[in-house]
């Protein structure tokens, strides 16, 4: 095949494939086995793109539609249209984001769109980078806090000092205990605050922590607001948080990978943010509520100009970075903690010069908007009940069962159930070990039909699946 041949072929692939993303099952489920088998892995394609184009269409055929319905697992459901054709021109393109040299166009994008995001949080002199996803985010800010809190750490580690604490809610994305490992404070050292009835990270308790720990001579240096957590979707409230920074000087940082969306819409930045820009650092992932593809992460640094190049920066890569040249103020490689940076720019810009905040803010409202009427036919349901009243976003239920039956297993069969007939991805987890279906609406054409006929099947496999457990 000559290279036009290949690239209308591929076009044809990936029309089709959109268009049909709605239809059917969202999966063609295969075990491993067979699915390996059907891939036949082992094949050499010797140059001959007819087989290149075989596996593509398995690829095609046994990959999870995300941009289906029935997908309602992630915190994102398919992707874009405008940043699904910046990351094909990103793919043609192939370049890495880390100098204006080598990426001018993108280095300059990355710059205009960090800039408004920092003018949307209202962090006035600060800046950021678009980095791998707010689990990479959060660390970051974690560094910069250590390297602030221990002026030498960078250069001499935390050899001969207190131990460094961190704080997060107990229901804190588990990112944060990864960044303690790899920043060398132990994950022993990240204490996890309980929370509320709401999900909310208690801030008496957090006071006391925080005396009780500073008393016995150790040094609580971090404390991370979860701006919409994983599983209930609360926010812990920032303005208190504020008052203890003034008074224990920690930094103050804000993962808002989920609901940091929130802050498209000046109504639901009232309602969910106040306070955001008081915070020393915000992490908000574009690629889940706004859609943008995977990943597109944004890490915001207010007040602290210069700190990520300081922080991040290390060892000698003249080799890359000529500061002689004028532009080297404009790499976004040296602020950063990777040498190759893939370009995730292009399908940022494209997108939000497309939908605009105005279009992103009805967006977010109508998944709220949807979150609060699936919440409401949760109520409609004998057989459904919410699990905890819904915080945001996230609503949280379960199926019933009678006493002599175990709800946990009987809700994950359930959800296994609907998974391996293609018919959902609906997501799980435990809220005090009480297993949770969580519905997470993510996708901008999911109406409140889609809600309906949602539940509706649920609670027909529900049924079913009881009616088998009491023959049985
Ligand atoms: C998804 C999520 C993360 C992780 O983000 P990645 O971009 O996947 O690394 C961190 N914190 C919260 C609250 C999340 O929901």
């Amino acid at each position: 095949m000559n290279e036009e041949a290949i690239f209308q072929r591929l076009l044809a692939l990936v029309e089709q494939y959109h268009a049909g993303r709605k239809q059917g099952k969202f999966l063609d489920y295969l075990d491993p086995e067979t699915l390996a088998e059907e891939l036949d892995l082992k094949k050499d394609a010797d140059g001959d793109w007819q087989q290149l184009f075989q596996w593509i269409g398995k690829y095609l055929q046994h990959s999870v539609k995300t941009g289906h319905p029935g997908f309602l697992n992630r915190m994102w459901s398919g992707a874009n249209l405008p940043s699904i054709v910046g990351e094909i021109i990103t793919a043609v393109t192939n370049t890495s984001a880390c100098t204006y040299e080598g990426a001018p166009v993108s280095t300059l994008m990355e710059h205009y769109m960090l800039d408004t995001m920092l003018d949307l949080a209202g962090f006035a002199e600060g800046e950021g980078q678009m980095t791998t996803g707010s689990s990479n985010g959060n660390m970051i800010a974690m560094l910069a806090a250590r390297n602030q809190a221990i002026e030498t750490g960078k250069e001499h580690g935390l050899f001969g000092h207190s131990p460094l604490l961190a704080f997060v809610s107990a229901d804190a994305h588990y990112s944060l205990d990864k960044a303690a490992n790899i920043l060398g404070l132990g994950t022993h050292n990240l204490i996890k605050v309980p929370v509320d009835e709401h999900g909310r990270m208690q801030l008496q308790a957090l006071e006391r922590l925080l005396q009780q720990h500073r008393q016995n001579g150790k040094i609580p240096f971090f404390v991370c607001a979860t701006l919409g957590t994983t599983v209930r979707g609360a926010y812990d409230s920032l303005p208190p948080l504020v008052e203890l920074r003034e008074k224990y000087g920690f930094w103050l940082h804000g993962d808002g990978a989920w609901g940091g969306a929130a802050l498209l819409d000046d109504e639901l930045r009232k309602h969910f943010l106040p306070g955001i820009e008081q915070l020393d650092s915000f992490t908000w992932d574009f690629h889940k509520m706004a859609g943008t593809n995977l990943m597109c992460n944004v890490l915001l640094f207010n007040h602290h100009r210069g700190t990520l190049r300081c922080v991040c920066s290390a060892g000698e890569h003249s080799y890359l970075f000529r500061e002689e040249d004028k532009n080297a103020e404009l790499d976004m490689g040296t602020a950063s903690l990777q040498c190759g940076r893939r370009v995730d720019s292009l399908k940022w810009f494209l997108d939000w010069k497309f939908f605009g905040k105005t279009g992103l803010a009805e967006r977010i409202r109508h998944y709220l908007a949807l979150s609060e009427y699936a919440e409401q036919v949760v109520h409609g349901i004998p057989e459904l009940e919410m699990t905890v009243p819904r915080e945001s976003f996230n609503v949280c239920f379960h199926f019933r069962t009678p006493e002599n039956l175990p709800a946990n297993e009987f809700n994950l069969e359930l959800r296994n159930r609907l998974f391996k007939q293609g018919i959902s991805l609906v997501g799980i987890a435990y809220i005090e070990e009480k297993l949770t279906l969580r519905l997470l609406i993510t996708h901008p054409d999911y109406s409140r039909a889609d809600v309906d006929s949602f539940f509706s099947t649920l609670v027909a496999a529900g049924k079913e699946l009881m009616h088998e457990h009491l023959q049985g």
